[in-house]
């Protein structure tokens, strides 16, 4: 019913990284209404649910619109310009105390690009410290690394336009069907219109994906890293390798092994690689024949062999799809070069259709966390390590280069280690809810209420992180602010506002702003209020001039539903380093990978190495963490909008049917979860939308009432930093 709708404005979705078009219909001054943008090549006027809804998430009854803060131990709510004075006074006070490295800001995916970039300024470029991070570091960072160390350029070379190209479908550990639901929904439109379509479901537990999948592969958890190796194993021992591409565009390597779960010493961790020849890799690959492989995995041989056929069949156009299920792994790093290594033998890459596709969960993981670099040892486009990145941040932000430490500090599980042992003294949380989803969550939560840390919270509506800062500050959501987001496929989204934030609430942007004023900072923050989004984006896109990453102007932005970068002479680039799409192309042959020196990809040695923890005698299951489709994130938004609180109005643990009967639990009732780190009581789901096989538990983490992080474990992979919270060992007790 659009009665009453005075107009319909062009948004991206605020949740998942598919980044959705979405016209949002506005009426007596509030957002009513939510429709698909039939403009966006994305989702051509699809939503999910989360997105036809996403508008009730501004109207909650305990939206956050008056600043607070913590006197005497109560939160009292004080007028915004004095909790910014706090702020500033405190992250000064801080510096001069204890030095520029113990004040930190911790954001997110979902910080708008103009957000992360004020930050990354503020905090890099004027303060000196490098303890900038973002949630991103828990979801996407494997993927980063992988991108660099396969390719040593980020992000996708292809596009969601490959989900119409390709007939076959392979998603490794990604429950598309919840996660990203309107790319899935194009998949399947494709195989109803054409016969020849093929999905295959290679994943540790049943889901929904698994049941519209043309085939279910399980495998046990870790052992992806095996059976990728076992399907280059078969794709050479059938000489289905694509020769032409291999000799011309293609070095092997290998790198360190035993690498541990994270080290303390953190950035001394560096996977350079070694060259090897191809026999030397096909040697290595002895290791992983089908038959070995089924061993570790419980794959049976014939359906790697059937994998590897699909790969190695030329008349098949492949995608790859991943997302947590490969990026929250020890081993992430490695895992995401195993898919390209197969990709790459087989020369299926960067032509329509054939496409690893790494896709991201945030609506701006890309956009501002990986863009822009919200990591502490990144800069936009660039790494502080680098002494001509250094210098193009210095001249650009306006500020002495020796401002800019050429040493990163700590990724998000050190920031928060740091905070709990005193390092750091002061964090600045915007967008997001550590407090729910930090691993081994009671360790930091313990940390940051000691005495004498200060935590400023950023947020819309109470949460656990909230609970614990000293002051709160009210954030505009996102069509209450105009902002850009990027979503997985390189493509830049701007939205204006749309309606007003209510109270005091101002965007996260515009109180960085606010805050580096009081500091003295107002030379490197001249903007005013009324087109700050427009001169902050073109500043930025000085860090990007080049056919590399060029992005599009602010004018162009503003009228499109998207734009992928890079985009050259008005051009957008489909396809990266494929010269027919890809300007920045220079080496006359039919691919140039110039992200690296010797203008290939790499193809990497990496071995099977076991999990951080596994079931033994005493904690004998499988924990493995994730999502639904009707809530996003920790669900401080998505359970406040009532149609998708009733949907799922708690999170549950989902078992296993003759566990659950060996335990005696029926549907509904409690069972409590062990680990040597913590435990929850939670309500058992037995046969519900997901079935794990035999040995192992699925917990959703949307749910502050059933904090299952308190149980997981904080190890990480040591190249990306990124822990793993797909398994750990927990026992399960009835109660
Ligand atoms: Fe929003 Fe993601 Fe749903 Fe699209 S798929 S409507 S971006 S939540």
């Amino acid at each position: 019913n659009n009665s009453g709708i005075v107009s319909w404005q062009k948004s991206p979705c605020r949740f998942c990284g598919t980044g959705c078009g979405i016209l949002v219909g506005v009426s007596g001054g509030r957002a009513v209404a939510v429709k698909g943008d039939p403009n966006c090549s994305v989702n051509k006027g699809l939503c999910c649910m989360k997105g036809y809804h996403s508008v009730q998430s501004l109207y909650a009854k305990d939206r956050l619109t008056k600043a607070k803060v913590r006197k005497n131990g109560q939160m009292v709510e004080v007028p915004i310009q004095e909790a910014l004075d706090l702020v500033a006074s405190k992250l000064k006070q801080t510096i001069e105390s204890h030095g520029k490295d113990s004040v930190a800001i911790y954001g997110s995916g979902q910080w708008t690009i103009p957000d992360g970039y004020v930050a990354s300024k503020l905090f890099k470029g004027c303060l000196g410290t490098n303890n900038v991070e973002a949630n991103a570091r828990l979801c996407m960072a494997s993927a980063v690394t992988g991108f660099m160390t396969t390719f040593g350029i980020d992000e996708p070379m292809g596009c969601y336009e490959d989900m119409d190209h390709a007939n076959v479908f392979i998603t490794w550990g990604n429950n598309m069907a919840e996660m990203h639901p309107v790319l899935f929904s194009r998949m399947i439109a494709n195989r109803k219109r054409r016969s020849n379509v093929r999905i295959i479901d290679f994943a540790t537990r049943f889901t929904r994906t698994s049941q519209a999948a043309d085939m279910s592969i399980l495998f046990k958890p870790q052992t992806d890293l095996a059976v990728a190796n076992a399907i280059c194993y078969e794709i050479i021992r059938n000489d289905w390798v694509n020769w032409n591409f291999v000799n011309e565009h293609v070095s092997f390597h290998k790198g360190k092994t035993n690498i541990g779960y994270g080290t303390e010493d953190h950035f001394a961790f560096q996977d350079k690689g070694e060259n090897i020849s191809f026999a030397e890799y096909k040697q290595f690959l002895e290791d992983y024949t089908p038959e070995k492989v089924e061993k570790i995995s419980g794959v049976p041989a014939k359906d790697i062999k059937y994998l590897a056929a699909l790969y190695g069949d030329p008349s098949q156009k492949v995608t790859s799809f991943w997302c947590m299920g490969m990026n929250q792994h020890t081993r992430g790093t490695w895992i995401n070069n195993l898919v390209y290594n197969i990709h790459l033998l087989v020369g299926k890459i960067s032509t329509p259709g054939n496409s690893p596709f790494s896709l991201t969960g945030q609506p701006s993981a890309c956009g501002t966390v990986r863009e822009v670099g919200t990591l502490t040892h990144k800069l936009p486009h660039g790494v502080v390590m680098n002494e001509h990145d250094r210098e193009m941040a210095a001249r650009i932000w306006d500020v002495p280069v020796t401002n800019i430490d050429p040493k990163p500090t700590y990724h998000t599980v050190e920031m928060f280690r740091a905070l709990d042992r005193g390092d750091i003294r002061f964090i600045w949380i915007q967008v997001t809810n550590p407090m729910v989803t930090m691993p081994n969550l009671r360790r930091y939560r313990n940390g940051a209420q000691k005495d004498d840390r200060f935590v400023v919270v950023s947020d819309v509506y109470p949460t656990p992180t909230t609970d614990v800062a000293d002051v709160i500050l009210p954030a505009a959501m996102w069509i209450e602010q105009e902002g850009l987001f990027g979503n997985s496929e390189r493509r830049t989204q701007h939205f204006a506002q749309i309606v007003d934030p209510p109270g005091d609430a101002m965007s996260d942007t515009w109180q960085i702003i606010e805050v580096a004023r009081r500091l003295g900072f107002d030379k490197q923050f001249p903007w005013s209020e009324e087109n700050y989004i427009e001169k902050i984006w073109e500043e930025y896109r000085l860090f990007h001039a080049g056919p590399k990453h060029e992005m599009a102007p602010y004018k162009v932005l503003r009228e499109r539903s998207g734009v992928q970068w890079p985009f050259v002479n008005g051009k957008e680039t489909r396809w990266r380093f494929n010269p027919k799409h890809d300007p920045a192309c220079t080496n006359g042959k039919d691919f140039d990978f110039y992200g690296k020196k010797d203008n290939r990809a790499w193809i990497w040695a990496r071995p099977y190495e076991p999990a951080a923890e596994s079931p033994d005698d005493e904690y004998n299951f499988w924990l493995n963490t994730g999502r639904v489709i009707e809530h996003w994130h920790t669900g401080s938004m998505t359970r406040r909008i009532p149609v998708l609180h009733n949907a799922v109005p708690s999170a549950y643990v989902e078992l296993n049917p003759e566990d659950a009967a060996e335990l005696g639990v029926v549907n509904g009732e409690m069972v409590r979860i062990i680990s040597r780190r913590g435990q929850i009581i939670i309500p058992a789901q037995i046969n519900g939308r997901g079935v794990p096989p035999r040995g192992m538990v699925f917990v959703p983490f949307f749910d502050e009432s059933y904090l299952v992080n308190e149980v997981t474990l904080d190890a990480f992979c040591p190249i990306s930093k990124q822990p793993d919270y797909k398994k750990c060992a927990v026992r399960l007790e009835k109660v």
